[in-house]
């Protein structure tokens, strides 16, 4: 509605006639504000590990047993982790927004893929014995552009693990539709509040913020996948239930 947007107001007088000409740059303004807000979110996740790292020099510049060293510096090498992990969703972000970057589609086997990423993310499962159920049809092959189809995946499959129980499950599915599939990767994790389900592909929107520090996340893993899938003239959606678990969807057209 014509209240909620905004305008420039051009005023013009022709003779006796006056102009008045609205230009709607509500677009312009909401987009200026997401940038603002991007840069203010990047550099304080960039600050938060960095901080840490100074007090933990600090803190070893002063320590005169060298025991306790160790412990200091696991806790450094955590944050340079973090940031490491931050700069790479960063890069992967800027690379799918830059014009240049294309979608090289080829076919894949999406069992083969799915059976990689559980091999590169094992050892995520290993402290709360998660297991990673691959159900996916063998003989499935999808015209995507792997290495960006990957990521999609694995972040899912990423964020099914860390948010998930202690003897938790993970199972990817896929199904066949006339012009389209549909992928799947479903938890038996915490599940996510219904107010939070409309904000979580925004960049850095986090439910519990303490929580996904804790295991790690950089808060653009759902960002990227909704870009991927974007990129394929897809889409993504979430069904979830606190307490149960949470299933993701990917529909990508043939
Ligand atoms: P993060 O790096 O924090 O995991 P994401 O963009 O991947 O960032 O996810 C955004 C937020 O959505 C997470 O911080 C978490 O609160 C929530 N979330 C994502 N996936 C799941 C899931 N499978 N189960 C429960 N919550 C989830």
């Amino acid at each position: 509605s014509i209240k909620d947007n905004i305008y420039l107001v051009h005023i013009y007088h022709i003779e006796e006639t006056k102009i008045i000409h609205l230009q709607d740059i509500t677009m312009i303004e909401v987009y200026k504000q997401a940038k603002k807000d991007f840069v203010s979110n990047v550099s304080h996740e960039l600050k938060t590990p960095l901080a840490v790292l100074k007090a933990v020099i600090e803190t070893l510049e002063n320590e005169d047993n060298p025991k306790n060293a160790g412990i200091f510096l696991e806790k450094a090498k955590n944050r340079i982790d973090q940031m490491d992990s931050l700069i790479n969703d960063l890069l992967i972000l800027a690379k799918l927004e830059s014009k240049e970057e294309n979608i090289n589609k080829e076919l894949v086997n999406l069992y083969n893929l799915v059976e990689n990423i559980f091999e590169d993310l094992k050892h995520l499962t290993l402290d709360k014995k998660v297991s990673l159920i691959n159900e996916v049809d063998k003989n499935l092959y999808i015209n995507v552009d792997e290495q960006k189809f990957k990521i999609l995946v694995k972040n899912l499959v990423e964020n099914a693990i860390k948010y998930n129980k202690e003897y938790g499950k993970v199972i990817v599915k896929a199904k066949e539709k006339d012009n389209s599939f549909i992928l799947s990767v479903k938890d038996t994790g915490i599940g996510i509040p219904k107010e939070s389900l409309p904000l979580i592909f925004e960049r850095f929107y986090r439910v519990d913020k303490s929580r996904s520090r804790e295991v790690g996340g950089t808060g653009l893993g759902l960002s990227i996948v909704k870009h991927i899938a974007e990129a394929h003239k897809g889409k993504v959606w979430v069904e979830s239930k606190i307490g149960e678990g949470s299933t993701f969807y990917v529909e990508i057209p043939k």
